[in-house]
């Protein structure tokens, strides 16, 4: 009663690193599965800060040419070995793992997860691996406790809207940094208590906020250009969760820089939260619960053709998006 599986299909690889213009909208094999993996027929992938990564080199590519994406959602069009029983041909599937900028993409079974009733595939794979990484980064990383401090950089963007939204949903008092006036008006309706414009004098207005006290916890996915405020902003015994590079790799600290104010520095990774089949369960269920119970919005900028995929990195890596990109297969 299936369809037969075409023989090819789209995806989109890089064979070296550069700008957009090394990514190629290629005619590839369709994969074939080995032993407990799940063929998924894309519907959503999504576009993240780390694609961008990967197409420039910051990251190093594991082989060439690399297929791109690191998430999607779609449905399950066939499973072998135990899989098979787990995810029925038919159903709708949401993943973390290599690949995704493809219509069709060969996942371990480790890495899926079915998505609830009530949750489309187009916010599944938009909220997935950036809710998780704010979802395990307030819970793991940072251990955020209600009524403490917690600061977020780039808080229009895909990671820092759903921040916004969890922290304060949890009890904490936010204060959002972004751009931009709209981005900043768009942080302060997700949730956020108070809003500082990144290009402000924002140590001193947090300062001001916070009564002297700081910021208890910090989430900066915007890395080099941001980490010395972050040390001069942070609250005695604070948490700061450096996760990201938009603005290049933060090198090079010294550890006594950490020691007047005994902060906590972390460099967390959201798929080394994930590794145990549990824990996965744990955190999707939790966030799919939060995205359909809780009011946690999966705000969409933008929907893509995949043989748009440079003009999605260009965006983001403009800053002129706010929310998640996703790419339509
Ligand atoms: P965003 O949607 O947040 O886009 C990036 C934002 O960063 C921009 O909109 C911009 O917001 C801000 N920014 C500041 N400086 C720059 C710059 N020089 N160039 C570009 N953007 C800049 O992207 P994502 O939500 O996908 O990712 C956010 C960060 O989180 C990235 O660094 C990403 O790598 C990281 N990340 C890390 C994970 C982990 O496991 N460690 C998992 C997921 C994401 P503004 O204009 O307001 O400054």
């Amino acid at each position: 009663n299936m369809a037969p599986l075409p023989a090819t299909m789209k995806a989109i690889e890089i064979a070296q690193n550069g700008g957009i213009e090394v990514l190629e909208h290629k005619d590839v094999p369709v994969p074939t599965l080995a032993d407990n993996q799940v063929l998924i027929r894309n519907e959503f992938a999504g576009v993240n800060f780390i694609d961008t990564y990967f197409r420039s080199g910051l990251y190093k590519a594991p082989q060439f040419p690399l297929r791109l994406g690191r998430e999607a959602a779609g449905e399950v069009i066939a499973a072998t070995g135990a899989a098979a029983a787990k995810f029925p041909v038919g159903s709708k599937a949401v993943y973390m793992e290599g690949n995704a900028y493809a219509e069709y993409t060969a996942v371990n079974a480790s890495n899926v997860i079915s998505i609830p009733d009530g949750v489309s595939t187009e916010v599944a794979a938009a909220g997935y691996l950036q809710g998780l990484t704010a979802w395990t980064f307030i819970r793991e990383a940072a251990n955020v406790q209600p009524g403490q401090w917690a600061f977020v950089h780039a808080a229009a963007g895909g990671c820092g809207s759903l921040l916004v939204q969890m922290l304060h949903a949890i009890g904490a008092k936010v204060i959002a940094s972004a751009s931009t006036d709209e981005k900043l008006a768009l942080a302060k309706k997700l949730g956020a208590d108070y809003t500082v414009k990144s290009t402000d004098d924002v140590a001193a207005e947090v300062k001001k906020i916070t009564n002297g006290h700081g910021v208890d916890a910090i989430f900066d996915g915007i890395g080099k250009s941001t980490f010395d405020l972050d040390l001069e902003m942070i609250a005695r015994k604070g948490n700061l969760i450096s996760f990201g590079n938009a603005s290049g790799a933060v090198e090079g600290v010294a550890l006594l820089r950490l020691a007047p104010k005994n902060v906590r520095l972390m460099r967390p990774v959201v798929n080394n939260y994930l590794v145990e089949r549990e824990e996965l369960e744990q955190y999707t269920t939790e966030l799919f619960d939060m995205i359909k119970n809780k009011g946690i919005v999966v705000s969409i900028h933008d929907v893509y053709p995949l043989a748009d995929a440079g003009r999605a990195h260009t965006d983001i890596e403009s800053r002129k998006t706010t929310g998640k990109l996703v790419l339509k297969l």
